[in-house]
């Protein structure tokens, strides 16, 4: 990444939790940022006021039905309109762009996240879905194009953070914290009839909903762990999972002295999509400090396997590894949409997952055509569990 200038950055979903925080980062450094592109599926009156306030070259509506209404906004302004799901692949391919912040939802960050690599755009990925999905596609590209692949997410951040000048110096352990979520000590029994108001409730942390449900689940630390794999290449044995209720420590490393590093600060998404858009250098800022005597104790906790079905059901995706972790997480998807719809209950999530890795069949040495139709079958026969194929 080169140094000292501007950055132009394209923000996939900037109207969401994360691409509104990273518009506030934006905001307070305009000499070190400028928006080239901003894109939402639905927002089309957020879409449009933020594309007013921070003029980027273009903006992509994905609902066609709202295409008319952002296009007479903003054509005035010239500011160049684009509509479709497919619109997001070419616009990741701007000659002017330097950084693509992947922070829309779910699988469809994959395809334009492709394509921004292999137009040599850096990527700071909040999308964890992505590398999830196509792990060793993705960061093989990486490579070959030469383009960073910065982590946005707390933990994974708090890792890059701890490993820096230690590239050279072996992992012993990566040790991922969970705050637990809304259902932390709840056994199976207690969480039969919870929906989706209860698990919308998050304590320490305010997200999409879909992360939300993850997180409630415990589905969102299975989805990191993956996500770490990929990331800082350890093997599963090398990543340790702890809840940590009180969001402090945001993830640490252990060498193979046995030396632990931790990065710890108060739970607050802008410093890490900060340390990411400004990588390498730390830039000020006045988010609110951490302060030890507010904190009499930082806890830790094994986490419930048993209650948490995901978590195990994560590992072992990654363990088998293939197309294994791509279905995991389209059949996850349609579970916490239907959860999220009332159509299925908490518990039922972890069942449809199962179901869809056992039943959609097993892909080695997956290439892109066989993660797009390990995501089709996935989702088809999840859809069908639910009754609504
Ligand atoms: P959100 O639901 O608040 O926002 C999602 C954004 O993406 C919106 O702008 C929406 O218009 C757009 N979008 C959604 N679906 C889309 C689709 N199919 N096609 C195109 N655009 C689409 O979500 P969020 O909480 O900001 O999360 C974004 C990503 O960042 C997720 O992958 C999530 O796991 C990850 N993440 C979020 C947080 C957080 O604190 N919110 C933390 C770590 C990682
Ligand atoms: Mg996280």
């Amino acid at each position: 990444m080169r140094q000292g200038q501007q950055r132009n950055i394209a923000i996939l979903g900037s109207t969401g939790s994360i691409g509104t925080q990273a518009l506030d980062v934006v905001r307070k450094n305009p000499e070190l940022f400028a928006i080239e592109i901003l894109t939402a599926q639905y927002n089309d009156e957020l879409l449009v006021a933020q594309a007013i306030e921070f003029k980027p070259n273009a903006v992509v509506i994905v609902d066609e039905s709202k295409y008319k209404k952002v296009f007479d906004a903003l054509n005035p302004l010239d500011i160049k309109v684009y509509t479709g799901a497919s619109a997001l692949n070419s616009v990741v391919q701007m000659e002017s762009i330097d950084m693509v912040l992947t922070a829309l939802v779910g699988y469809a960050g994959l395809i334009p996240t492709i394509k921004a690599i292999e137009a040599g755009k850096h990527i700071a990925l909040a999308n964890k879905e992505t590398l999830v999905v196509a792990g060793q596609l993705i960061t093989d590209l990486c490579r070959q194009y030469k383009v960073d692949l910065l982590p946005v997410d707390s933990e994974h951040s708090a890792i890059f953070q701890c490993l820096a000048g230690e590239w050279h110096n072996p992992i012993e352990k990566l040790i991922l914290t969970a705050s637990g979520g809304p259902f932390r000590g709840k056994l199976r029994s207690d969480l039969m009839n919870v929906g989706p108001k209860e698990a919308l409730k998050h304590p320490n942390w305010s997200m999409g909903s879909k992360i939300t449900i993850d997180s409630a689940s415990l589905m969102n630390k299975g989805l990191e762990v993956i996500e770490a794999k990929w990331l800082f290449d350890v093997t599963i044995d090398q990543i340790e999972v702890v809840v940590h209720p009180q969001s402090i420590i945001h993830s640490l490393v252990q060498f193979t002295d046995g030396s632990i590093k931790a990065q710890m600060g108060l739970p607050d998404m802008k410093l890490p999509i900060q340390y990411a858009l400004a990588y390498p250098n730390r830039i000020p800022s006045d988010f609110p400090r951490f302060d030890f005597s507010q904190y009499g104790s930082l806890t830790f906790e094994k986490p419930d396997l048993e209650t948490f079905r995901n978590l195990g059901l994560a590992f072992e995706a990654m363990k088998k590894g293939g197309n294994a972790p791509c279905v995991l997480n389209s059949a996850n998807e349609v579970a916490v949409e239907q959860f999220l719809k009332e159509k299925i209950g908490f518990m039922e999530m972890s069942e449809i997952i199962e179901a869809c890795m056992a039943k959609v069949p097993y892909i080695a040495k997956p290439v892109l055509d066989d993660y797009i139709s390990s995501d089709e079958e996935a989702r088809r026969i999840a859809k069908e569990l639910v009754g609504i194929s």
